[in-house]
């Protein structure tokens, strides 16, 4: 998992120009964590102090619905949950959505992306983060000193809301459960979250901004949590890139 400098040489260098940085990273040493318990297959409980009547916190989740998954490996696991959600008609994004976009990487994942919902071209193919936002993340885990192919990426919505609009608090409800699900399968030592509306969902705060929180750790079932930007806000703007670079050495620190 360590970087190879000489290996990743003109990613780095092209990282540099996309993030704006000026020199190649120095990575910290650091220790990696210990490796999270394993915990028991089970859906996780919803946010402590949910209620429905507080907009500010998570409604509590009916997982209801995967309750008869069986326990058992991440290769077992996540096929399963994929073709729940191919058939899932929680919401109504059921109703325009052209391919549900479940995730895709190893099944023994360190790491774990989680991004907010599929765009234009991740509904067209059915898979996370192929557009340009995804070019960059390529880009970015590359920069890490990893494959695309070595960590798990997901988003917290697996069909694309209409015009790319943000998803409706009831949406993230309905399918919150399964990237949880995911995640109980993987139990990844590292997760990475894009934007505000997975830090959201992970930590039930509705109110929580990405600006303020981004590169401050999180736990989810025991498992450290980094926010950072989206993407897809990176191309935007430009500006946040060194941010968030600070932000994924921060992740290659805490993957040890
Ligand atoms: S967005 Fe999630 S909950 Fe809604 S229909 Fe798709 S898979 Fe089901």
């Amino acid at each position: 998992m360590g970087l190879d400098l000489y290996g990743n040489l003109g990613e780095l260098l092209r990282l540099d120009h996309d993030l704006g940085v000026s020199m190649l990273p120095r990575i910290p040493a650091a220790q990696p964590p210990p490796a999270p318990a394993r915990a028991p297959a089970t859906v996780a409980p919803s946010p402590a102090g949910a209620t429905p009547r507080d907009p500010a916190t998570l409604p509590p989740l009916d997982d209801r619905h995967l309750a008869d998954l069986a326990d058992g490996p991440a290769a077992e696991q996540l096929p399963q949950i994929a073709q729940r959600i191919a058939g899932c008609q929680r919401c109504g994004l059921c109703q325009t959505r052209r391919n549900t976009v479940p995730g895709e990487g190893a099944s023994d994942a360190a790491l774990l992306f989680v991004g907010e919902g599929p765009g234009a071209e991740e509904d067209a193919s059915g898979r996370p983060f192929v557009g340009k936002a995804g070019q960059l993340l390529d880009r970015m885990i590359v920069a890490m000193g990893l494959r695309r192919e070595a960590v798990y990426i997901a988003n917290v919505i697996k069909c694309r809301p209409p015009d790319n609009r943000t998803p409706e608090t009831s949406e993230i409800v309905a399918c919150l459960p399964y990237l949880q699900r995911q995640i109980l399968a993987l139990r990844p030592r590292v997760i990475c979250t894009l934007g505000a509306i997975p830090l959201q969902a992970l930590t039930g705060d509705l109110r929580r901004g990405i600006t303020r929180a981004r590169g401050t750790v999180f736990t989810w079932q025991g498992i450290p949590c980094l926010p950072t930007f989206h993407p897809s806000y990176l191309l935007r703007n430009p500006d946040a890139k060194k941010t968030a670079w600070k932000d994924l050495q921060a992740v290659m620190a805490m993957l040890g």
